[in-house]
């Protein structure tokens, strides 16, 4: 395929975590590219999307990892989050390494009865210091009594801090233009754009008519409780609760509710959350007071959708949609595939400047930035 006029004019439309993490590879991939314009098109940016509701916490959670490319696909960002960690911007990219505990079972009875949990999960080679817990080890958490569990080296993604990061990135780079606008249709953009990048989460389901998107409703509170330093999830008798840290406030959750439209806090929730919680970190029974939020996860029944679709009106989509409760944990390998495809039909130049490591790449900081997101019609 040739574009218009020399020019390659890619729109994305949605900028959460997936449209943004897009966009930075897509800057990274045409970097030597001048006629390169990207237009990133959302209703909302952050702090509105749906990941800065998240825990940002890593795990495939939420996917079915039979999907053989949730696997690489979470496993490339583990990598990408952990050279963010070590790299000299760390403390302002919002990104942590934390232990992570995940318990099964409770009161000594396992959840499911006969599953053996004992079995490791699949991402366990993914990720650094796997290990399953043994029996002194699993008797520090004697007050919840679990079964079995394991502990490994997962990252926390401090979305307040990362998304605005994300934002930055994209802002320094005049082949970046933001337009804060909702499409009611992709037909739309057909005459602006050579390639379109579907990057909406839940609202395709009304924007491309896929009907196998539904929401999964999350209620997590953030609360200030900064003696947990670790990264704790736990079966209950009353379903599956997670402490996960942040710099400064812990994220409580959580609740997994399929089919649910609800956005509005339901105080039951609230009270399950901390009751759950509290099982596992008895303190947090003081805890009266936090922030709570609700998002609606991106949840498709076959997993998530990322491939080229040529609509009949002749447009050239690259859906990628759906994540569930995992979006953070695949984001840069979702949006590595996104662009490999984008490269298909509009091929880079081939001399890339990689004289960057890739973590300085991403973030090349402008201080006292400020991006500016234009309400054009287009
Ligand atoms: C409570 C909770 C906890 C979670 N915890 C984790 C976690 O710990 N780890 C993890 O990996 N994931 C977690 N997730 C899941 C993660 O947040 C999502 O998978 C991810 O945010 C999805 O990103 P997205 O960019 O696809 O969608 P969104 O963030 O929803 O972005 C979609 C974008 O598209 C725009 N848009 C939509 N329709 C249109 C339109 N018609 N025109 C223009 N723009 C449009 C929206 O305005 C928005 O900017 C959690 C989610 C919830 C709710």
């Amino acid at each position: 395929m040739s574009s218009s006029s020399n020019t390659y004019r890619i729109t994305i439309v949605g900028a959460g975590i997936i449209g943004l993490t897009t966009a930075c590879t897509l800057l990274k991939e045409y970097a030597t590219n001048e006629n390169l314009q990207l237009t990133i098109i959302s209703e909302k940016f952050t702090p509105e999307t749906t990941g800065d509701i998240s825990a940002g916490y890593w795990e495939p959670y939420g996917l079915k990892t039979i999907d053989e490319r949730i696997l690489r696909w979470a496993g490339y960002t583990y990598n990408i989050f952990l050279s963010e960690f070590f790299s000299i911007k760390a403390s302002c990219s919002g990104i942590m390494k934390v232990s992570s505990y995940r318990l099964y079972g409770f009161n000594g009875q396992n959840k499911d009865n006969n599953i053996n949990n004992t079995e490791k999960p699949k991402f366990s080679k993914l990720v650094r210091h796997f290990r399953l817990l043994d029996q002194h080890e699993l008797e520090t958490f004697d007050h919840l009594k679990p079964t079995s569990g394991f502990v490994m080296s997962s990252i926390v993604v401090e979305v307040s801090k990362y998304l605005p990061q994300l934002l930055r990135f994209l802002s320094q780079d005049n082949r970046v233009k933001f337009i804060k606008k909702k499409i009611h249709s992709l037909i739309e953009l057909k005459d602006q754009a050579d390639v379109i990048i579907n990057c909406t989460g839940l609202a395709s389901r009304y924007l491309v008519g896929d009907q196998t998107v539904r929401p999964a409703r999350g209620q997590v509170i953030r609360v200030y409780a900064p003696w947990i330093k670790s990264a704790y999830s736990f079966d209950t008798d009353e379903g599956v609760g997670y402490a996960i840290p942040q710099s400064d406030r812990v994220v409580l959750g959580g609740t997994f509710q399929l089919n649910d439209w609800n956005t509005k806090v339901d105080e039951n929730d609230t009270r399950k959350i901390l009751r759950m919680c509290a099982k596992a970190l008895p303190a947090l029974e003081q805890i009266h007071s936090g922030r709570v939020d609700v998002g609606l996860r991106p949840y498709r029944d076959d997993g998530v959708r990322l491939e080229h679709e040529k609509t009949i009106d002749g447009i050239n989509v690259i859906h990628c949609y759906g994540h569930s409760g995992a979006g953070v944990t695949v984001s840069w390998g979702c949006a590595k595939d996104v662009v490999d495809i984008v490269k298909t039909l509009l091929p880079p130049n081939s001399k890339r400047q990689d004289n960057l490591p890739e973590h300085e790449q991403l973030w090349r900081l402008i201080p006292n930035f400020k991006y500016i997101i234009l309400r054009a019609k287009i």
